[in-house]
């Protein structure tokens, strides 16, 4: 998204902006952000998300994406608190941390920083080999828990964005996933031991948050994390690629995708039983829950 020089049309005077091709809407830069905290409220609203009173607890990553929406819903005036998890990369953990504590300390917003090393002091690397699964699978799967139990009576803010939700679609979609295909929704209802999960920027785009970042002033992690799947990065460009040509495509997708899911999983849902887990009481398919499967695998680990 290049600036030029564009009539506004929210405050009809022609200076800089940008062409957001997928609304087929031209904006000024000073009009924009308020169009940006507009399309949050309208997709919290759109999909019954939560209300102003309602607390609730970003997951702040230092990204683009959560740092859009946490400065988004600050300035809506939500009952917001920040929880970062610092999984422990040499450098770059350090600077991101330091950098979401300064944003939240200049916006007024409570951040509370939690240490993967001191739920589990096991490099990522090593549980990656222990539980033959990709390290940042296994890195999402602790972020997860923590957030969880960190989020009891809170509604979880993540800032997973249209591109987000589409890349998943399309990659769950070409490996038949349906397991993950059905479960694939703005509003992750509440369950016993999990909590409300929401994405407030399921209808809106990377291109958006990044502008939106810059305006504001706010400084974000920009580093990859060197364990990110490649295969991720696909699907991203993916995405990208189709929403460059076909502009409005992906919005067009998810709403259809999301109308017509119910359908096809419509059964799927209901069959799903969840248990507590024997140990923790976290909810899982089995009788042991994911991350206490894991720490017995690592006692065996250290014992064979
Ligand atoms: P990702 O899985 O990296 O695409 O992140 C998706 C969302 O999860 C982000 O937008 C954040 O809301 C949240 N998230 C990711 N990493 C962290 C972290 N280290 N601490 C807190 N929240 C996170
Ligand atoms: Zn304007």
């Amino acid at each position: 998204m290049e600036n030029r020089r564009i009539r506004c049309k929210i405050c009809n005077s022609l200076k800089e902006g940008i062409i957001l091709n997928h609304y087929n809407l031209k904006l000024c830069l000073e009009c924009f952000p308020s169009f940006f905290r507009k399309r949050v409220v309208d997709t919290i609203e759109k999909f019954k998300m939560f209300e102003k009173s309602t607390p609730i607890l970003v997951a702040l990553s230092g990204g683009k994406d959560s740092m859009s929406i946490t400065k988004a819903l600050k300035d809506l005036g939500y009952n917001i608190k920040a929880l970062h998890i610092n999984i422990g990369i040499d450098g770059l953990s350090e600077k991101t941390e330091e950098l979401v504590s300064a944003f939240c300390e200049k916006e007024g917003i409570l951040l509370k920083i939690l240490k993967l090393k001191d739920f589990i002091d096991i490099p990522l690397v090593k549980l990656s080999k222990v539980t033959k699964k990709p390290v940042c699978a296994v890195c999402g799967m602790l972020r997860r828990y923590l957030m969880n139990k960190e989020g009891e009576n809170q509604t979880i803010v993540t800032g997973h964005t249209l591109n987000d939700e589409v890349s998943f679609i399309l990659k769950n979609m070409l490996f038949w996933n349906d397991d993950l295909l059905s479960r694939i929704s703005p509003v992750l209802k509440e369950k016993e031991g999990l909590n409300r999960k929401v994405k407030p920027l399921c209808l809106i785009t990377e291109d958006e948050t990044r502008l939106f970042c810059k305006i504001s002033g706010i400084e974000v992690i920009e580093e990859r994390c060197p364990y990110k799947s490649e295969v991720y990065d696909v699907f991203k460009g993916i995405v990208e690629e189709l929403n460059n040509n076909f502009p409005g495509s992906i919005i067009g997708f998810y709403k259809g995708y999301l109308k017509r899911s119910k359908n096809f999983y419509r059964e799927n849902d209901d069959q799903v039983v969840l248990n507590s887990c024997k140990k923790c009481g976290y909810l899982t398919l089995a009788d042991l829950c994911s991350i206490c499967r894991l720490k017995e695998k690592l006692l065996e680990y250290k014992h064979g």
